[in-house]
């Protein structure tokens, strides 16, 4: 582990308004002071680097930005839901499972019902809202074991700033009003809610108002008073679990006192001599990452690496990203209920019989593509540049506002040579649209994330962890030095965005602002229709076309964050998409 003082880095959404959707900001190292913090908002990047600078660790100031994010950004994650982390200290990393998890009253029909055609309960809005999906939430145990290990200031701090700011109120960015006028619909049906996200005027609280929450205020005052194992088995506990209860949230005490983080060994993959460490199982996410980076070395021992911006180089994405998918969704569940074991799986026959499969795939598009009008028109006559096309980028959102991911990922690396990346969730936009009355958090609806079908790996039972995309990763060169902490939100769409951007950023060298700033492309689940973002240049769409995917456009879903640097720099770059 580098003992080398870092260049301090944040990436306040100030900043982000004014320029592109992606960039990095760049603040002068202050004598002694030498750390990277990474976040989707500004106050959560502000209050994490106040505890670094106070002398908190990396873990201090993570309980304070997240604590804080909750406030500015409850509609995306916060003490109701769950994260994973992988963290690294003097060159031991370690995965910490805070997920959600089902309440024993979870059974493997809670998803179906007759009342509805084919038998299951509709995924929007009927599946994702309400008691039903709501799992036990960890992310208040995640930060508590996170603190106790690696903790340096006293815990009843770290939620001090969160608290201060839900009582003073924080003003409603365009963003957020977007997402609640969306759904505003479903936090009506539950009047607490209602009135927690309403204006003066009864309707959604308007961009630029003042928005209080007294109740949350409170919780974190009296989560900072009482230690985090209150809000699982003191007086915080019973009391928030008792209003969730009589709203119909079917946990009960001994769920909560019962649920603990998992700690495990991370899933360890090499790449392009790289080291990867990233999530563990109940995160599947990790396993598709992992599988594109590695297929990508084996696939370039005996093919030419194409333009970063060519048609070959996302038919390579795509192809290898629909294998990776379909493994994914037929066999990842949690531990236990997974039909394979994913670190297993890395090194193994099977991986490399997986590879020909894709390998071929590839090679009779890119024959196809051959055999058509494309050959000859790639990037150097059409863009003068990458810097160009990423000067121009993500047009769909020139106001500055974000895609519309859920989730937050946020990455810390102190200047003791602690490393956090950690993403959390409450999953949807607002979870599943309960907050709890009197305490002013919002409830995941992480149980929606499990099959609602009850034959397979992901199907819901107690005691189970849904199956995720969340994949906190840490990279390290063959010296165990740093060289990043990455990790995105959006959904199916997170392994996808991590992975296109490593590509493009060791692959293809671009520098990290232009390699997250991409235009990226996906496959939806497993639909055979391919997304690509709105900024992607016509020729990639036109040669797509051409070699038989269905194609759509879509708005840029997906938020990368990430701190990275070069083999041969002390310096991390702090790039964070869009701003709250
Ligand atoms: N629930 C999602 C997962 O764990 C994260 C939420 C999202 O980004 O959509 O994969």
């Amino acid at each position: 582990m580098s003992t080398q003082p870092l260049k301090r880095y944040d990436s306040p959404a100030s900043a982000l308004l004014t320029a592109c959707l992606s960039t990095y900001f760049f603040l002068a190292p202050i004598a002694g002071w030498a750390y990277s913090v990474v976040s989707g908002s500004k106050a959560s990047t502000d209050a994490a680097v106040a505890v670094l600078k106070k002398g908190g660790s990396a873990a201090d100031a993570m309980v304070a930005a997240i604590t804080t994010q909750n406030v500015w950004q409850p509609f995306f994650m916060g003490i109701g839901g769950g994260g994973l982390a992988v963290v690294s200290q003097n060159g031991r990393v370690q995965f910490f499972d805070g997920r959600e998890e089902a309440p024993a009253s979870a059974t493997p029909t809670m998803f179906l019902s007759e009342k509805f055609e084919g038998g299951k309960i509709p995924y929007y809005p009927e599946r994702v809202t309400g008691a039903n999906p709501v799992g036990i939430p960890g992310t208040v145990a995640l930060l508590g074991t996170l603190h106790k290990r690696f903790g340096k200031l006293p815990w009843k701090q770290l939620t001090a700033q969160a608290a201060l700011e839900a009582k003073n109120g924080i003003v409603v960015s365009k963003h957020f009003s977007n997402i609640l006028v969306d759904e505003f619909e479903r936090l009506t049906q539950f009047p607490y809610s209602k009135l927690l996200f309403s204006g003066p005027d009864g309707g959604p609280q308007a961009v630029g108002l003042s928005l209080k929450n007294i109740d949350l205020s409170r919780t974190f005052e009296q989560l900072g008073a009482e230690g985090w194992q209150s809000f699982y088995t003191g007086s915080l506990g019973r009391s928030w679990l008792s209003a969730a209860q009589r709203l119909g949230v079917k946990i009960n005490q001994n769920d909560l006192a019962r649920y603990a983080v998992r700690e495990a060994k991370p899933l360890q993959f090499n790449s392009f001599g790289l080291s990867y460490y990233s999530a563990q199982l109940p995160s599947a996410g990790s396993t598709v990452l992992a599988g594109y980076m590695r297929f990508l070395e084996y696939y370039y021992k005996s093919h030419t690496v194409p333009a970063a911006l060519s048609v070959e180089r996302f038919i390579i994405t795509l192809e290898t990203l629909r294998f990776y998918q379909k493994l994914r969704d037929e066999n990842l569940a949690d531990v236990g209920y997974a039909k394979f074991d994913p670190q297993t799986w890395i090194g193994s026959a099977k991986e490399k019989a997986f590879w020909l499969e894709i390998s071929n795939a590839i090679d009779t598009k890119t024959k196809q593509l051959k055999e058509r009008v494309l050959e000859g028109r790639r990037t150097p006559d059409i863009f003068e540049s990458v810097s160009s096309l990423v000067s121009g980028l993500r047009k769909e959102t020139p106001s500055g506002e974000s895609p519309k991911n859920h989730t937050a990922h946020l990455a810390i690396i102190d200047d003791r040579g602690l490393a956090i990346s950690l993403t959390d969730t409450i999953e949807q936009h607002f979870g599943s649209a309960l907050a709890v009355p009197g305490f002013g958090f919002l409830l995941n609806n992480e149980l929606s994330d499990f099959t609602a079908d009850t034959d397979h790996p992901n199907s819901p039972k107690a005691g189970k962890r849904p199956r995720s995309n969340m994949s906190p990763t840490l990279i390290f060169d063959s010296k165990k030095k740093l060289l990043g902490a990455v990790g995105c939100a959006g959904g199916t769409r997170i392994p996808a965005t991590i992975a296109q951007f490593l590509d493009t950023y060791f692959v293809h060298n671009l520098s990290a602002l232009e390699a997250s700033a991409f235009p990226r492309a996906y496959f939806i689940n497993a639909s055979e229709t391919i997304v690509i973002e709105n900024s992607m240049p016509n020729f990639i769409e036109l040669g797509l076309k051409q070699v038989g995917y269905k194609v759509e456009r879509g708005e840029a879903e997906s938020v990368l964050m990430t701190a990275i640097r070069r083999k041969a720099a002390n310096d991390f770059t702090a790039v964070s998409e869009p701003p709250s």
